[in-house]
């Protein structure tokens, strides 16, 4: 694999003059570049706090208690959108009170 990285100019990478997919070919043509039709990309995350109570269900009231914070919280971050859930111990984990 020969890769010519080097030969490109640092404003060939942010300048209008050459699409991004012609460089692409430019550097890898040796091995064959598929490009493929752009995809429009919607910001989406399917987290919600049922989603967390629900991944919480397995825990019994002590591994809960566990959990709970110096507040007397239990809290979760979706690491995918950064979303901050908080909730009551005392209402989550299999032996939650309903
Ligand atoms: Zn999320």
């Amino acid at each position: 694999m020969n890769f010519h990285v080097d030969t490109v100019d640092e404003l060939e990478l942010i300048g209008p003059d050459l699409p991004p997919t012609d460089l692409l070919v430019r550097l890898f043509h040796e091995e064959q570049p598929r490009v493929f039709d752009t995809q429009p990309v919607r910001f989406g995350c399917t987290c919600s706090e049922e989603r967390v109570r629900n991944s919480l269900s397995i825990y019994s009231a002590r591994d809960i208690e566990k959990m709970t914070t110096d507040e007397g919280i239990v809290t979760a971050d979706c690491q995918f959108c950064g979303a901050h859930y908080r909730l009551d111990p005392a209402t989550v984990g299999f032996e939650a009170r309903k």
